[in-house]
């Protein structure tokens, strides 16, 4: 009845003050209660009296308390209810006298809550010293997720109120994770997989939803027996995973709250997620792994219950902010591309590492990226105000305006620092000691190559040609690929180009060619494998190169090369198509030049072998840490674990170096170790002279060399090499710090 009277009072219209006062009205009456208010949470984490029935009408929008202050703080601070017959002894109670609220003794409270988080705060207050049932609480929360959705969907506070009060609803919150790329970005958070947002909450026939409720029960369940039946699901962890989950859609505790939620008239979607609030409310704060696995359970049965119930709508991407903040568990580089990279400012992921693509395309789009930040999904709404702190490797949610200042300060400072980097733009890459190193940049977008003559690098090292094929939703033609390489070439304006040809597979996914099921993608079918394994796909992709050169110089590179053979069988497809250039009477390069990326161990050993049939390598450090460390680049848990700057790394390199040297085949390291100033000196120290990297790298690694004595450096590297096994990061540091070497 009082679901039914509300949902009249909210239909009637009117101004807001109107309907808030005909809700608090109603609640007082039929709770009988001599108070009842509501309490919002403004931006500042205050909480402003917007109601009230009872207490003095000049106090609203008056009266403000702190989160955390007076008991209605205590009720949002905690999220919790709390129900008093003798208010005023309780030592948080704060006496607040433009209410008149002295003469009341008893108080009731719940938190105003959607999806886990406080928008406010719902009291009733008595005179009498009254003790406030299970039963009254409950309906209390009844009605304030009901005033939650309509908060929340603005019903009740008009959209200019809403804009007023920016931040409505959200407690400030931290969250610490692990940089994936540095940079500081604010905006609005946008949810990567939204959550299923409620439109019904009230129900119009109660009998209706517990049967749609029962229906959604059965499907639900269907749908988890037929995984369970599945070949791949008869024994193992897996098994057991999903019968636990299958064990939530029979519980019957929790299968019976839903009913008496839908029972209080509540819609079954409406009931699902109140009832999974509660949960979550219960256990939210424990950090029992056990439980919080089984609340996931629980949020992912929820789910699919609501998925069931509401149909979930497609995002429509108009209706993403422009200051994107892309939340998510965890992505592809393909699904960060599907955004709009002019609104994109941010990245937050749950889990991803470093070295993973979507960090390496994001470093590349100069855009943020913070990674393993703990439950952010469940603790950010749409919407909200966050900052993306790479740098810091932290995320601020719904940050408090103080804290704006002080990030929007950081931003600026960060701008500085780029100026200085852009002056040294047009200076020479060379140390103190006159050693000259090339600097080059890695690129994969037609967009990445404005940063040629924004970063002044000598040429691009590394194109990863993977990307357009990863963004499409077909295989891309020779003269499209042609078109693509062409304006790469016609950009690059005579700086030199390394492409690398397709290196899919692994992380890598096409969604045209589909998975390629293998148990360890990292070690499996991919790049040059797949490449030589579909010479008809390799081939058209060195036709579409040879063909945009149209008589400029070429370099080709080939990924994941293991053996020499490999090298000598994609030669020979390179060979095919140049040959059939030639009759077809095509302009030929200029120059050709052709490498391979060392990024497999087992080719250290094959240098003798190797060096006459190659003009340059190029160390890809990425993938060569995770071979060598057999160490996932891709996983979380692993992230940071192995130093590239451990001697295992290192002295491999300089042994390659030592080995390469006198052939006079270029060398390069094009791996995200090259853009960082501290692995970089490390590198130059062990004899790499060629660095190919992000673009906002470069500044960076260029101040680093320009106050760098390349002689001394190399002394010191050499000596701490010869060292017990430790990684040389923290001698480095200090070595920089001593020589003032800007890294
Ligand atoms: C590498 O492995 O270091 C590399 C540069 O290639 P990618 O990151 O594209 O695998
Ligand atoms: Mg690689």
């Amino acid at each position: 009845m009082l679901l039914k009277r509300l949902r009249d009072t909210m239909a009637r219209g009117g101004s807001v003050e109107e309907t808030l006062a005909d809700v608090v009205r109603t609640v007082a009456n039929e709770m009988v209660a001599e108070v009842c208010s509501i309490y919002l949470l403004r931006a500042g984490e205050v909480l402003e009296l917007f109601a009230t029935q009872g207490l003095n009408p000049s106090a609203v929008h008056r009266t403000r308390l702190r989160v955390g202050e007076g008991l209605v703080g205590d009720i949002a601070a905690h999220g919790r209810p709390l129900a008093l017959d003798d208010a005023q002894s309780h030592p948080q109670f704060a006496y607040r006298p433009e209410t008149g609220e002295e003469i009341y003794h008893s108080l009731a409270g719940v938190p105003i809550l959607r999806a886990g988080r406080v928008l406010g705060v719902l009291v009733v207050q008595n005179r009498t010293r009254r003790q406030y049932d299970e039963e009254e609480i409950e309906t209390l929360q009844t009605i304030a997720m009901v005033l939650a959705e309509m908060v929340a969907a603005g019903h009740i506070v008009s959209p200019n109120e809403v804009e007023q009060v920016d931040g409505l609803g959200l407690l400030p919150l931290r969250i610490d994770g692990v940089q994936l790329t540095p940079g500081v970005a604010i905006g609005r958070a946008v949810l990567h997989e939204p959550r299923i947002v409620i439109q019904r909450v009230v129900a119009e026939d109660v009998d209706q939803e517990q049967t749609r409720f029962e229906e959604a029960l059965v499907a639900v369940r269907h749908d988890v027996d037929r995984l369970l039946e599945a070949d791949d699901m008869q024994d193992g962890e897996q098994r057991e995973i999903l019968e636990t989950f299958r064990m939530f859609a029979d519980d019957r505790g929790w299968m019976e709250r839903v009913r008496e939620a839908i029972a209080s008239g509540l819609t079954a979607e409406a009931g699902v997620q109140r009832s999974f609030d509660d949960v979550r409310t219960r256990l939210g704060q424990s950090t029992d792994p056990y439980i919080r696995e089984r609340l996931s359970d629980l949020q992912d049965l929820s789910n699919r219950l609501l998925l069931r119930l509401t149909g979930r709508a497609a995002v429509d991407p108009s209706a993403l902010p422009d200051d994107m903040i892309v939340i998510a568990r965890d992505m592809g580089p393909a699904e960060l591309l599907d955004y709009d990279r002019a609104r994109l400012r941010g990245v937050v992921l749950e889990e991803g590492s470093a070295l993973s693509h979507v960090a390496i395309v994001a470093r590349a789009l100069d855009i943020p990226v913070v990674g393993r930040a703990p439950d952010v999904l469940s603790r950010v709404e749409p919407g909200d105000a966050i900052v993306v702190d790479g740098d810091n490797a932290q995320v601020l949610v719904r940050p408090a305006e103080d804290i704006l200042h002080t990030v929007h300060a950081a931003i600026d400072a960060r701008a500085e620092r780029r100026r200085k980097y852009a002056a040294l733009r047009d200076l020479p890459s060379t140390t103190r000691d006159q050693a000259r190193i090339s600097l080059q940049m890695n690129a994969g977008l037609l967009i990445d190559m404005q940063h040629l003559d924004d970063t002044g690098a000598d040429g691009i090292g590394l194109y990863r040609t993977e990307i357009p094929f990863m963004v499409r939703s077909e295989f891309p033609d020779v003269d499209a690929q042609a078109w693509l390489y062409s304006r790469v070439l016609d950009i690059a304006d005579g700086r030199p180009v390394t492409f690398r040809t397709l290196d899919v597979g692994g992380d890598k996914v096409l969604p045209y060619v589909g998975t390629f099921g293998d148990e360890n993608p990292a070690m499996g079918w991919r790049a040059i494998r797949i490449g030589l394994d579909r010479p008809a796909m390799l081939r058209r992709q060195l036709r579409a190169l040879i063909q945009a050169t149209n008589g400029r110089p070429l370099s080709v590179m080939f990924p994941m090369i293991a053996e020499v053979s490999e090298l000598l069988g994609a030669r020979r497809l390179l060979d095919l198509e140049l040959e059939r250039a030639r009759r077809r009477g095509l302009a030929m390069p200029e120059r050709l030049r052709v490498g391979v990326m060392f990024e497999v161990p087992a080719l250290a050993w094959q240098l003798d072998s190797l060096l006459p049939h190659v003009d340059f390598i190029s160390v890809g450090t990425n993938d060569l840490l995770q071979f060598l460390f057999a160490a996932d680049r891709g996983n979380s848990r692993l992230a940071g674990r192995y130093d590239s700057l451990s001697p295992a790394l290192l002295r491999l390199l300089h042994f390659v170096v030592e080995r390469v040297r006198p052939s006079g085949v270029d060398l390069a390291v094009c791996g995200e170790m090259a853009g960082r100033p501290v692995e970089a000196l490390a590198l130059l120290a062990i004899g790499v002279r060629t660095l190919s990297m992000s673009p906002g790298a470069i500044g960076p690694v260029k101040a680093m060399i320009r106050s760098l004595d390349l002689n001394e450096a190399t002394g010191f590297v050499t000596s701490a090499l010869a060292q017990p096994d430790r990684p040389l990061r923290e001698t480095l540091r200090l070595f920089a710090a001593d020589h003032a070497i800007e890294i």
